[in-house]
């Protein structure tokens, strides 16, 4: 079996902590896909060292010399994107063509912020001193913390590294460990493309320990961080207690409405692509389906008749449409709020169950699940659950469907499906969502926008295209006196 060992300055490096954890295939649990090591917390502070040392060389590089091995980075990630794919496959789960679809975007990144080396970086602002220029320009915050979880173990560590590099930052990566060996194959292509020694650095291990370290090293001058509200709480309030940068992004409960004038088909299709793809396991995935009383029983119809056909099993099975959830814990976390909504008083309307047949009870394979009259009130209808369920509320307007969408802590993305422009109108002034998304699915992000959330799914900070900017960098006012 291949163990990972972590990457500090430029090396290979095994932990000495002599304790290793196996990630298992959720399709098939006896197989092993890789070992990582438990990391001691004194290993993450070596590869901050590191880190902090390799920033003046590093900062003082072109944006286009940086981007140059951004762009070399991206082309070894492109060579080896099948092998990557069906190991990302394997250790988290999701299917094939997802894989696939999640490296590329993986390198399109790359790419993008490749480019950003050359593009402008300051605004020259009128000075009320006639013999004066005054301009801003943006400097490096330094070391950044990269926290991720294992849900996009590609595309979401290359949304932080990328833009942290060619703003000039360097990096100390601490990924999940459900998709450790994922990791590591990215950090495997920063390798070869020959970045300078202790630009990038990856340390395994827990969260409570690795990752906690990166919230107190004080070395590290930022902490961008993606997974749950919980552990984003913790991951602020620790930077913000010793004065670093930080940004995260958490949970959402992602709405769609489906007014009386939509294209059902339309609609229908979105919400079993936005809610049941990657099993769920998607911040921006749909969770409630809100759906005008006229056409409930239509939309409703045509929902289970295609969720009957959802093919579930091993993601590498070219069959297989919806894969297991991530990890043991996690199926049980769906199960148990399958449980709760039961006894909310939530019907019931398809699935609900683990699968055990045909081979599936060797992995985390749960059914997807539809309950019908849920209310508000209930948690099924208000806490992230991260998993192919389903909540359908029925209402009389848009009005009672927008009172409804906005009647939780989060605030990431939502849909609505309408042919009406007035009804688009006011979803997207009063839906209080980051992504707000017209006729088309809740979970869909596009890399040269800015992605983020309201309320509780984030720090009010926002990602990926020119956004990232403002995390990645301070700005400098400059007065210049001729
Ligand atoms: P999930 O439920 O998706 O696993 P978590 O918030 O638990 O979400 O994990 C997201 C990332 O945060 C993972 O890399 C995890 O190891 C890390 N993490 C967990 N606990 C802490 C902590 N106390 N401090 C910093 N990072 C943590």
């Amino acid at each position: 079996m291949i163990q990972y060992a972590n990457y500090i300055n430029g090396e290979w490096q095994s932990s000495n902590s002599g304790k290793t954890y196996q990630s298992i295939n959720p399709a098939s649990i006896n197989e092993v896909v890789g070992e990582v090591e438990y990391s001691l917390a004194e290993e993450l502070d070596t590869a901050a060292s590191y880190a902090k040392q390799a920033r003046t060389d590093w900062e003082k590089l072109t944006g286009a010399a940086r981007g140059q091995y951004l762009y070399k980075t991206a082309d070894i990630l492109e060579s080896r994107l099948e092998e990557i794919a069906e190991i990302m496959t394997k250790e988290m789960g999701k299917t094939l063509p997802e894989a696939k679809g999640e490296t590329a975007r993986g390198v399109a990144i790359l790419r993008y912020y490749a480019g950003e080396g050359l593009r402008e970086e300051g605004d020259v602002i009128p000075s009320t001193d006639a013999d004066a220029l005054m301009l801003t320009k943006r400097a490096p915050i330094g070391v950044v913390g990269v926290i991720t979880p294992w849900n996009f173990p590609v595309a979401i560590p290359i949304w932080k590294i990328a833009p942290a590099l060619i703003y000039g930052n360097t990096v100390v990566f601490k990924p999940a460990l459900e998709a450790s060996v994922t990791a590591a194959k990215v950090i495997e292509c920063f390798n070869e493309a020959g970045l300078p020694n202790g630009v990038v650095n990856m340390v395994n291990g827990e969260g409570e320990v690795i990752g906690q370290q990166i919230v107190d090293n004080p070395q590290i001058n930022g902490i961008t961080f993606t997974g749950s509200d919980k552990t984003g709480k913790i991951v602020g309030q620790g930077a913000l207690n010793r004065g670093a940068k930080y940004q995260l992004e958490m949970g959402g409960k992602n709405p769609v409405i489906v007014t009386k004038d939509a294209d059902i088909d339309l609609a229908v299709d979105a919400t079993i692509s936005g809610g049941l793809r990657s099993t769920g396991q998607k911040c921006t995935a749909t969770s409630r389906v809100i759906i005008e009383e006229s056409i409930y029983p239509t939309f409703t119809e045509k929902l289970l008749k295609k969720v009957k056909e959802i093919t579930v099993g091993n993601g590498l099975h070219p069959d297989t449409w919806m894969g297991p959830s991530v990890s043991e814990k996690q199926l049980n976390t769906v199960l148990d709020y399958i449980e709760i909504g039961k006894n909310e008083g939530a019907t019931l309307i398809h699935g609900g169950n683990r699968l055990m047949d045909n081979g599936l009870d060797q992995g985390f394979f749960v059914e997807p699940t539809i309950f019908e009259n849920v209310t508000t009130d209930m948690r099924i209808a208000q806490e992230e659950i991260f998993g192919p369920v389903l909540a359908l509320m029925k209402v009389k307007d848009l009005e009672e469907a927008l009172t409804i969408a906005n009647d939780v802590d989060f605030g990431l993305s939502a849909s609505i499906f309408t042919t009406n422009i007035q009804k688009m109108l006011t979803f997207i002034d009063d839906m209080e969502a980051g992504m707000v998304r017209i006729n088309a699915e809740s979970a869909g992000v596009e890399l040269q926008a800015p992605f983020g959330g309201m309320k509780k799914s984030s720090s009010h900070s926002r990602e990926q295209g020119q956004a990232a900017k403002e995390f990645y960098t301070n700005i400098k006012t400059v007065f210049i006196k001729g």
